[in-house]
């Protein structure tokens, strides 16, 4: 392809290869350029960046104020905050919203239907209707948009995480080892493998020393999220465990010994909504294996307090059924993909009634 994108489309998509090549002789080492006053700059879209991802309102502004080299840096220095604050719910946050902007960005490159000028309004579209930079970023994720179908395995790879029914295997037209996608579907499949691919990268490994230049702005997010997280959690109210969770309890209870899955995946779920390590420890009590070091050191260790700090979440949906731990589905089990949303809207259903 010969297309050289502009470096407002670069602005636009700054995770292309092309955007951070653009910037590599730009700025000075990360220290330093934290210290000069368009470090300042770059540290506050990055921050802006991450609170967006944060925040359950999400607003995308096509039009930037700022300098396309400095959007650019904005998004690798909200990347490398994130792995310095190491909290896996906000990686995955910060790798879902980077995606939902650039499907916005996509849709939105000649206006919106709201009226807004489109950011890229000058480019030239194909017979098809498409841009080339829609092309050219479709092309570095290898997804063919101009195609009406794609190969089975790249869609069963793409569309596995995609709750919406429309997109389950069942309910597409397959033909010879392709599956047929609609038109408006393509970006749709496209935002799903660029979150993919973004989340996979993260954690960074970032030198300590960087992270603790980084601590006056890593830590309030910190301390924020996890004001979030409470509020958003509050009080365990065991009775709006879903199905599947409720099933590892009941299990515990009646004395029988967790699969390792079943263990971390109780552990996770229960530590995000917020019971502390002695809390799981307690519950972990009601198991006949019962081992007080070695549950502290399991529980520990998932929940990031021991050996490398990682902290895990809990599965999703997809993963527990993959398990065997998803078990008694209800009909809200339909509506959700994480056992953590089912915890949250069921929470929220039983406080409306109260
Ligand atoms: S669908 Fe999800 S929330 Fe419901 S029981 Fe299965 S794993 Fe749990």
């Amino acid at each position: 392809m010969d297309f050289v994108p502009s470096a407002k489309e670069l602005s636009h998509f700054p995770f292309l290869k092309k955007a951070q090549d653009h910037i590599k002789d730009i700025f000075p080492p990360l220290d330093v350029l934290l210290r000069q006053e368009r470090g300042k700059i770059i540290t506050d879209l990055a921050l802006k960046r991450i609170n967006q991802a944060l925040s359950s309102k999400r607003t995308f502004i096509a039009h930037f104020q700022q300098r396309d080299e400095d959007e650019i840096a904005g998004f690798v220095l909200s990347r490398i905050i994130a792995s310095c604050i190491q909290d896996k719910q906000l990686l995955d946050r910060l790798a879902r919203y980077e995606a939902e902007r650039a499907y916005y960005f996509l849709v939105s490159e000649l206006g919106t239907e709201e009226g807004e000028r489109g950011w890229n309004e000058n480019t030239v579209l194909d017979d098809d209707g498409y841009s080339p930079i829609a092309k050219y970023l479709a092309a570095e994720f290898r997804i063919n948009i101009t195609e009406a179908h794609i190969p089975l395995v790249d869609y069963v790879e793409i569309a596995a995480p995609l709750h919406d029914e429309r997109f389950k295997l069942v309910n597409r037209r397959v033909h010879r080892g392709f599956v047929e996608i609609k038109k408006e579907e393509r970006y749709e499949l496209l935002r799903e493998r660029i979150r993919v691919i973004l989340r996979r990268d993260l954690p960074y490994k970032i030198p300590k020393s960087l992270c603790e230049q980084l601590a006056p702005v890593s830590e309030p997010i910190k301390k924020v999220y996890q004001a979030k997280m409470l509020q958003q959690f509050g009080t365990i109210e065991e009775s709006a465990f879903p199905p599947c969770m409720q099933a590892l309890v009941l299990a515990l209870t009646a004395g029988t010994n967790l699969t390792h899955a079943g263990r971390f995946a109780l552990t996770t779920f229960i530590h995000t909504i917020g019971m502390d390590v002695m809390g799981i420890a307690q519950l972990y009590a009601r198991s006949p294996d019962y081992d007080p070091e070695k549950t502290m050191y399991q529980v520990e260790h998932i929940t990031g307090r021991g050996g490398a700090g990682t902290e895990y979440t809990a599965p999703a949906c997809a993963a527990m059924k993959t398990t065997g731990l998803c078990t008694h589905k209800d009909a809200l089990c339909e509506k959700i993909g994480h056992p953590l949303s089912y915890y949250k809207l069921k929470k929220k259903d039983q406080l409306m009634k109260k």
